[in-house]
């Protein structure tokens, strides 16, 4: 059998377009545009190209978005006082710091000045620790966007085995904390047997767990980590790593973590990279900023009462 080839393009463009579809109609209430501001320190080249789409996305559904640029040699202090003043603009209601940020600051330091209610990224340790804990959070865009793909599959992943490889905080670790904790009521995502591989799996171990996959998540950065002889038929895959190579003719190009046109021979859905997971991140991060928008017009999930006020 032949894969269906997931289209990522094509899910962002619908979330998208409910986000806008929302947005005109708060502002056909008379309401204000929700709005986003983006901060990047340096001028790392990618970067700048993910903090532009997003800025895009934005503008796209109606919510409006500026970027703030910083010098890379700025201290860590002043960082923190451009996020201070965000947090304190009523009418700032997502703030994103794009990260990596530079070696002489603490990116954990940096992302808990960001108010819980504004932190559209959700890497706020509230945000981390409350979703662990099944309470409402901000989740960050990528997980969320791997979720949204598999819930727009109509994949019930209950009793299923998910196996998620790579284990970082922002990407691995909550992609595989969904997959394995009980579903929410009307959610078909959660509840599968869910096993984490990460750089100290034994090759023979990974292979093994990859075998068992329903459900396959990558998260590497590693291109051809996952050939078709590892993976088991219909199998269910989300490729989330993306590395720029050169190919054969020197030419710059993007790959995942799997290895495409032969693992798509044996799975039931795939999605390709560029132009699976990328395009519904950015979509989840708007989606978010309308979330924290509603939040703060008092109608929205949020239950101000249990997060910090704004
Ligand atoms: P991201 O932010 O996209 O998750 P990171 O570089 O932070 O990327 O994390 C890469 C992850 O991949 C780490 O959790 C690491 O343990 C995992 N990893 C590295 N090598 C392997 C491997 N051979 N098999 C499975 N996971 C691996």
């Amino acid at each position: 059998s032949k894969a269906a080839v997931i289209d990522g393009k094509a899910i962002a463009q619908v979330i998208k377009d409910e986000i806008k579809t929302e947005v005109s109609s708060l502002i056909a209430d008379g309401k204000r545009a929700p709005h986003l501001s983006v901060l990047l320190v340096g001028n790392n080249p990618a970067s700048i190209i993910y903090v532009r789409n997003k800025a895009l996305a934005a503008q796209y559904t109606g919510i409006s978005c500026d970027i703030l640029r910083i010098p890379e040699n700025v201290s860590e202090g002043e960082v923190l006082k451009e996020i201070e003043a965000l947090n304190r603009l009523p009418e700032v209601d997502g703030i994103l710091v794009q990260l990596p940020l530079p070696p002489n600051m603490s990116e954990r330091t940096v992302c808990d000045a960001v108010l819980p209610g504004k932190d559209v990224d959700g890497f706020n340790v509230l945000n981390v620790g409350r979703f662990c804990v099944n309470q409402e959070a901000f989740i960050p865009a990528t997980p969320s966007g791997v979720l949204e793909i598999l819930k727009r599959l109509n994949i019930n992943t209950l009793g299923k085995n998910a196996v998620v490889c790579g284990r970082s905080k922002n990407v691995g670790l909550p992609i595989a904390l969904h997959l394995h904790a009980s579903q929410n009521k009307g959610s078909t995502i959660g509840d599968a047997t869910t096993t984490i591989c990460h750089r100290n799996t034994p090759p023979d171990q990974l292979r093994h767990f990859i075998k068992s996959a329903d459900i396959l998540v990558t998260a590497t950065g590693i291109p051809g980590l996952v050939t078709a002889d590892m993976v088991k038929d219909g199998v269910v895959v989300i490729d989330v790593g993306i590395t720029r190579i050169l190919d054969k003719n020197g030419k710059a190009r993007l790959v995942g973590d799997v290895d495409f046109a032969d693992v798509s021979k044996k799975a039931s859905y795939i999605t390709p990279v560029p132009g699976g997971v990328g395009p519904v991140t950015v979509a989840m991060v708007i989606k978010n900023t309308l979330a924290a928008y509603k939040n703060e017009l008092d109608y929205g999930p949020w239950n101000k009462s249990v997060l910090p006020s704004r």
